[in-house]
């Protein structure tokens, strides 16, 4: 395969090529990655950052869907050993398959925005695995992803996020970077999977309920939304207000709940321990 082979950018994959050279440069510093360290980047697409990732001296592992790119991405790097590509879905993909050291894996990616919040969430089931991750993503998501209680973005995707990671919105990117341009305006964001916990809850499946139940008609008040899974008397015993509306509670807050929702429902479940 050429260099000059032109790829025809797929919409169904999310293809928005980066091509800004100082993008690409300001998001490889923000990453920084090391020789020694392990890598693994979702959607190589035509190598826009791989290409620097490998320059690191890091070792790489890529997760690219679009069997057109393959023999694309094989021609640019595939006589480096510290490269591996891996055909396939990256929703699908076992991240135990890559021997990573527990909080050894640098996750990146200039994502398909179509799967990233899935993604995200994949990834975290894995946490255990990952040192730290710098996607590109929608400005929207990121904004929703660093978000802080009180406001409109702060939601379920905030919480269950910030539960598991630190997060930090790094700089945006205009649709100018990218080829062809996507629609909307664009971010960097760096989650850091805690070591520890700060809210671990007794079950965090109980969590997600109480989160998806309490946003679902996120301007009534956590009384009325939370109705069928707590009664008024938990709401209190948690040490939150009922006549609140959920944007108004902080992750503890809703840690607590979701503890007391464990009580009422007499389940016996060890405590997160990551
Ligand atoms: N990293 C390249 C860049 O910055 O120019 C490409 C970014 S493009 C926004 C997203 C890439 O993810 C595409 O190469 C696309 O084919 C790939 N992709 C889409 N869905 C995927 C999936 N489910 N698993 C793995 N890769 C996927």
């Amino acid at each position: 395969m050429s260099e000059t082979y032109q790829h025809r950018a797929r919409k169904r994959f999310g293809q928005n090529f980066l091509h800004d050279a100082g993008v690409i440069h300001r998001i490889l510093r923000a990453i920084h990655a090391r020789e020694g360290e392990h890598l693994l980047e979702i959607g190589p697409g035509q190598g826009a950052l791989t290409e620097g990732l490998l320059g690191s001296g890091a070792k790489l592992d890529v997760v690219e869907l679009d069997r057109d790119l393959i023999p694309i991405l094989n021609a640019k790097f595939a006589t480096e050993p510290r490269f591996q590509l891996h055909q396939g879905d990256a929703l699908k993909f076992d991240f135990n398959r890559l021997g990573a050291e527990p909080r050894s894996l640098r996750v990146v990616g200039n994502l398909p925005y179509n799967i990233s919040t899935p993604l995200i969430f994949h990834l975290l089931s894995n946490a255990a695995l990952i040192h730290d991750m710098h996607f590109m993503l929608q400005k929207e998501v990121v904004e929703r992803l660093a978000a802080e209680p009180g406001g409109g973005d702060w939601g379920r995707l905030s919480i269950m996020v910030q539960y598991h990671c630190r997060v930090e919105h790094l700089f945006n990117v205009g649709p100018g970077a990218f080829n062809p341009p996507p629609k909307v305006d664009s971010a960097i964001v760096r989650l850091v999977p805690h070591e520890i916990l700060p809210h671990p809850a007794k079950d965090h499946h109980l969590l997600e309920r109480v989160v998806r139940e309490a946003f679902n008609q996120r301007r009534k008040t956590l009384r009325n939304t939370l109705k069928a899974l707590l009664p008024a008397a938990a709401i209190e015993a948690a040490g939150v207000d009922g006549s609140l509306r959920p944007e108004q509670l902080d992750l503890a807050a809703f840690v607590r709940l979701a503890d007391q929702l464990a009580e009422h429902l007499s389940i016996t479940a060890t405590p997160d321990s990551r």
